[in-house]
């Protein structure tokens, strides 16, 4: 037996309906802010990752599946949605069309990284890009569609963490404070942190190791480094925050992985899934357009995790519906099976899902297969029906039956579902 490779998961068909219902949700709510969606490849150009990304990240440093194909090419699996999107805004001039553009993708993800539970090498991203303007509205309009999408999906108990990590330059004088401030306690903290320190020093604030979390509670804040015009950008965002009632807490440790942030950047966490309990992540990204070739443009946007969105959703036992046949159509003996490969053809015709035996399976077998299939209904046809062209349908739930003509069980069938 040949296994799944490790950190992957293969969706399995008893599984895919609440995979539908997510996507449908999410789907629905993108429409809601009329956000369209957009495609990208799988892999890109390595480069395009490491230019916008940016090397000293974890991402690009040690999680990217990256190889050479036929042709010599460095090739990436995408390990984010947003560095190809941006790629194809400036490729396809999108900034053409109107701005604000709106953008959204369910997208798979790859990064090597140590698979745990809500940690994979492939995972599902939710993900939408709002680009054309530096405005606090449109963080606001970014920040709430994020909040209505994972309200949307039924889910409590998850808390906004705010926070601002200035422009390149209030950010720089920031960075001087942070490395200050904790290259003498370096000593004791953990060998990622040692690492970051030159690579990465933002990112010495968001470890989860209790030892540097205790050192980096004392670090200096990046909201007493703000200039002006973050400050001023940052104040009325929350105000906006507040106005729309979404609550949020301010969070000076949240700094995001990735190099592309400017300003804005929230997530979204949850206490209930241990150390993987950030289900979205997001902010606020303006010089990344033009990092990857294109004219500046103010750009904010967020990514959900699906698989911990999945995973929290059975945790707070949410109802994802289910999807089952409506009809099962069975024959009395093998004599009727062209009968029923008709039946279902209409009924499908009509738009009602439907199947039907196709083994040669005794009577009491397809029953059975009825009931864990979960059809709502069954329809037997045999040689009576076949002749008095009159047929019942048994409510498979209940035990009730009604009786209908054989070439009206499609018409009724939609009228049922229809209700
Ligand atoms: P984390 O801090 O948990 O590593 P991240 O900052 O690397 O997250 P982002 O790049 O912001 O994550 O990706 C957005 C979302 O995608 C995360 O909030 C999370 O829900 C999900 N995610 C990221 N990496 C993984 C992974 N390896 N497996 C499953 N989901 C992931
Ligand atoms: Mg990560």
């Amino acid at each position: 037996m040949i296994n799944i490779p490790k950190g992957t998961k293969d969706v399995l068909p008893s599984e895919s309906d609440r995979w539908h219902y997510i996507e449908d949700k999410l789907r629905r709510t993108a429409s809601l802010y009329n956000a369209r969606e957009i495609r990208t490849p799988v892999f890109e150009h390595t480069e395009l990752f490491v230019r916008s990304i940016g090397d000293g990240t974890d991402v690009v440093s040690k999680e990217m599946y990256t190889f050479e194909d036929k042709g010599g090419r460095s090739i990436t699996l995408k390990p984010e949605g947003t560095a190809p999107v941006a790629r194809s805004f400036v490729e396809n001039s999108l900034d053409a069309m109107s701005l604000p553009l709106k953008m959204y993708y369910i997208t798979p993800c790859f990064r090597y990284e140590r698979p745990q539970a809500g940690r994979l090498r492939e995972f599902h991203q939710f993900g939408v890009e709002i680009y054309g303007a530096t405005s606090p509205y449109l963080d606001l309009d970014c920040i709430s569609f994020a909040y209505d999408a994972l309200v949307g999906l039924g889910m409590k108990n998850i808390v906004l963490h705010l926070n601002s990590i200035g422009c390149p330059t209030c950010r720089k004088r920031y960075i001087e404070a942070l490395k200050a401030y904790f290259e003498p306690m370096l000593g004791e903290m953990c060998g990622t942190c040692k690492e970051r320190f030159e690579r990465n020093p933002l990112r010495l604030l968001d470890c989860k190791s209790p030892v540097c979390k205790s050192v980096a509670s004392g670090a200096p804040k990046i909201a007493d480094y703000l200039c002006d015009d973050c400050r001023a950008h940052h104040d009325k965002l929350t105000s906006l925050l507040t106005s729309r009632d979404i609550p949020f807490v301010r969070d000076d440790n949240i700094v995001r992985g990735l190099d592309y942030y400017t300003g804005t950047v929230f997530e979204f966490v949850t206490e209930e899934l241990g150390a993987q309990g950030t289900v979205c992540g997001g902010g606020r990204y303006d010089n990344l357009i033009a990092e990857v070739g294109g004219k500046p443009t103010g750009c904010v946007g967020f990514a959900i995790g699906l698989e911990r969105i999945l995973m929290l959703m059975e945790k707070q036992g949410i109802d994802f519906g289910e999807e089952r046949p409506c009809v099962y159509v069975m024959s009395q003996s093998p004599a009727q099976a062209d009968e029923c490969i008709k039946t279902v053809a209409r009924l499908r015709a009509a738009g009602v899902s439907a199947d039907t035996e196709m083994t040669g399976r005794s009577l009491k077998a397809q029953f059975k297969y009825a009931d864990k299939i979960k059809a709502e209904y069954g329809v037997v046809i045999g040689e009576s029906e076949m002749e008095s062209k009159q047929i019942k349908i048994k409510n498979l739930s209940d035990g009730t039956e009604e009786e209908c003509a054989l070439g009206d069980l499609a018409a009724r069938m939609k009228e049922k579902k229809n209700g």
